[in-house]
């Protein structure tokens, strides 16, 4: 699948990423250029320089990554010819299908090819993915791209209507996966093409509840069992490091700190102002030294009862400005915190699963007659 060398080369698929939501496909032919909003560059400049690489435009208006496609990077940048499945929803149902290297996959409609890709890759070359569309259009271009990028070994691409005329391979397929309008017209044909001897599964997604509800009965009416449905949302968070707070014995103990600083300060105005005083009562004869000493000791009861207003205006001060710093400045340490965003993006469908046990060969009597008859 796409090219497995370190180094870009003539007719290689690149992935251009021009930014997170401009993402481009395109085959390397010398003698073109690519012209973006990010300037213009030549083709025949990419050849040899190792795939990852960040190029600069020729009219130095930006710069591109040049990147080799993955089945996750053609997801983001495959021309849509349909509604296609996305990560989320393609990593649950290959994990949910139990498809792994070797397996046989099924798969109804291939529409932009997105989650042929994937399970291409996952079967690998011992595997085998069988792929039906009825669309004739969308069946060439598909075939085209399956040639172009090295799948067409392991996807067998059918253009049929598979709910008319069923699939071409019968009890081979370790999974079934329908993407269709009407899937409960296909199950009958899904059973024939699972096979028997081993558990099978098939996933239908759907994008109505009225279409699960057919689903599961036609599941159910043809002998499928373990039936269940899933929904996958993607629900964004969005994350920052913020500072811990700290413990709340931290967190009183400054306090206390404080407090106790506070209080030394206030002491020390206390001892100065006395000090002056008897400083200038001792230099006094007169009676005005009196009244100085009488209006002294007012302010100092004052003082000691806390109703002195700038004294109570400071303290306000220092609980609202203080506390976020001492309480988040004083701790170096960050925690990592998360808030889900409240939109809710992502839902594309519903996935009904089931499974199909294997057919048992022979009847419990049948067996217990066999036993009988090894016995004797
Ligand atoms: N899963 C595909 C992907 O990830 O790119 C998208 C599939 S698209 C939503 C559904 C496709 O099923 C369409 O291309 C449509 O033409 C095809 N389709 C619908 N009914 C069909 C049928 N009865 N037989 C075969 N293909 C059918």
């Amino acid at each position: 699948m796409w090219s497995s060398s370190n180094k870009i080369a003539a007719g290689d698929v690149v992935i251009t990423w021009l930014t997170r939501d401009v993402i481009q496909p395109f085959v390397v032919t010398p003698g073109k250029d690519l012209n973006s909003r990010y300037g213009y560059y030549r083709h025949s400049d990419l050849i040899g320089q190792p795939y990852g690489s960040k190029i600069g435009s020729r009219n130095g208006k930006g710069f591109i990554h040049i990147l080799r496609p993955t089945p996750e990077l053609w997801t983001l940048a495959l021309p849509h010819r349909t509604q296609i499945l996305y990560l989320a929803d393609i990593a649950f149902i290959t994990s949910w299908l139990n498809i792994r290297p070797g397996s046989v996959v099924v798969e109804a409609g291939t529409g932009s090819g997105s989650f042929t890709h994937s399970i291409t890759r996952t079967v690998g070359r011992n595997g085998k993915v069988f792929s039906y569309e009825f669309h004739e259009a969308r069946a060439a271009k598909a075939r085209d791209e399956f040639e172009t990028h090295g799948m067409s070994d392991v996807v067998t691409l059918t253009h049929r209507n598979v709910c008319k005329d069923g699939f071409t391979v019968e009890n081979v397929a370790d999974a079934v996966f329908l993407d269709l309008p009407a899937p409960w017209d296909a199950i009958d044909h899904a059973k024939s093409a699972l096979r028997k001897d081993r558990t099978a599964r098939i996933c239908c997604f759907s994008p109505c509840m009225e279409q699960v509800l057919r689903t599961v009965t036609s599941l159910n009416e043809t002998g499928f069992t373990d039936i269940t449905m899933y929904e996958t949302l993607i629900r964004p968070h969005e994350v920052n490091q913020l500072p811990v707070l700290p413990s709340i014995a931290v967190a009183s103990e400054k306090l206390k700190k404080s407090e106790r600083k506070r209080e030394d300060k206030r002491l020390r105005q206390i001892a100065q102002a006395r000090a002056k005083h008897t400083e200038k009562r001792k230099r006094s004869d007169d009676e005005g030294a009196d009244a100085e000493e009488d209006r002294m000791e007012r302010k100092k009861t004052k003082t000691r009862n806390g109703t002195d207003e700038g004294e109570a205006t400071t303290q306000n001060a220092w609980v609202s400005a203080t506390t976020p710093d001492s309480l988040a400045g004083g701790d170096a340490s960050t925690q990592v915190v998360s808030r889900v965003m409240p939109e809710v993006r992502g839902h594309t469908s519903f996935l009904t699963f089931a499974v199909l046990l294997p057919r048992v060969q022979a009847s419990a009597p049948d067996i217990e007659s066999a036993l009988q008859r090894d016995r004797s």
